[in-house]
């Protein structure tokens, strides 16, 4: 087993107990947070059905699960109406594009993978009375002024900025929640998920957030490339730490109905992060100032004492480690 899926299932102690031989099914299984879930729930001893229409999740990572007898993958549109004979017990919705370069050009697949896809994995746990997570996002501040932000925060979104097809999306996406929770009963829990990075998060130019697009940019010795003056800051979650909580939220009784903040609360302007990563790799990279996106937050920093209060979590992973694991992964 890989020794950051073994630290996991180490930090989720007696959860562990809750997942074995619970049928899951999750959405977006085959993307970056999604395929560390199936590891997790697979490892642990779950039933896991994997939906993705990979057009963002990567068949690679999912690759190594497909001869498990416990996992099994569909490649399915979660807009599209899908049905199951078997029981399933918990619905865990991560299929979304997240990254600001996506907003631009993939908009309407956003807005559908969090209105008319939610709605079908809703529906999903309607039928089976299963369990449902949704992976919501710290997007839904938009230009938060209360920092740090805690879950009682309302937002300061532009419903027509080129982020709005994410961040309004994913309002709606907790409305369909709150809705299907209020009248229908159903068991449900929304993380509000914070800048996170780890193994598998996709660089691909231009298509990639800041971390794998710096240490790509380092190794490469290529400029690195600071969008504004760099003064903006972000608070970065390492995956496991992500996944941790995730997978608590999902599967602690005592969660139902909750919506949490997910993530880092050591906040980091872009600048630091761009002098940190060129570090840590050895690179001769220079800096290379680029125009701020428009609406781009400029700072983000979640509240997260709800988390450590219900889920008895905190991340364990410093930015400095982490950034050299998800260094070692890309040297391979
Ligand atoms: N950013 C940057 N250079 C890049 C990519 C991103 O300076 O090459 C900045 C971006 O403007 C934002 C921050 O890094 O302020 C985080 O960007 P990311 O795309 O990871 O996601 P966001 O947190 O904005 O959703």
């Amino acid at each position: 087993m890989n020794k950051e899926i073994k630290e996991i299932l180490k930090n989720l102690g007696e959860i562990s107990e809750n997942i074995e031989g619970t049928n899951v099914l999750v959405t977006g299984g085959a993307g970056f947070l999604g395929s560390w879930i199936c590891d997790v729930l697979v490892e642990q001893g779950a039933k896991v059905i994997c939906l993705d229409n990979l057009v963002s999740g990567l068949r690679a990572n999912i690759s190594h699960l497909m001869n498990k007898d416990n996992f099994k993958f569909i490649q399915h549109d979660v807009t599209q109406p899908i049905h199951f004979n078997e029981q399933i017990d918990v619905v865990m919705h991560l299929a979304s594009r997240a990254s600001p370069f996506e907003f631009e050009r993939y908009p309407i697949q956003i807005l559908k993978a969090n209105t008319l896809g939610i709605w079908v994995a809703l529906g999903i746990a309607k039928k089976h009375d299963a369990r449902f997570l949704y992976t919501s996002t710290s997007e839904i501040y938009g230009c938060a002024d209360e920092i740090p932000t805690t879950e009682e925060y309302w937002g300061n979104v532009n419903p027509i900025g080129p982020r709005s097809c994410y961040d309004e999306a994913k309002r709606c996406g907790e409305s369909y929640v709150i809705a299907y929770k209020m009248q229908h009963g159903l068991d449900t829990r929304i993380a509000r998920i914070f800048n996170t990075y780890g193994p598998r998060m996709r660089a691909e130019g231009v298509y990639g957030r800041v971390i794998p697009r710096f240490i790509e940019q380092a190794l490469n010795n290529d400029p690195i490339t600071i969008f504004g003056d760099g003064s903006q800051t972000r608070s970065f979650c390492y995956v496991t730490d992500q996944v941790e909580g995730l997978v608590k939220l999902a599967f602690l009784d005592e969660a139902r109905g909750e919506v949490v903040n997910i993530g880092s609360d050591k906040e980091i302007t872009i600048l630091e992060l761009a002098k940190l990563v060129r570090d840590l790799t050895n690179s001769s990279s220079g800096m290379e100032f680029l125009p701020l996106p428009e609406d781009d937050p400029p700072r983000r920093k979640p509240d997260i004492s709800k988390a450590r209060r219900i889920l008895d979590w905190e991340p364990k992973v410093g930015l400095e480690e982490g950034l050299r694991r998800m260094i070692g992964w890309y040297k391979g």
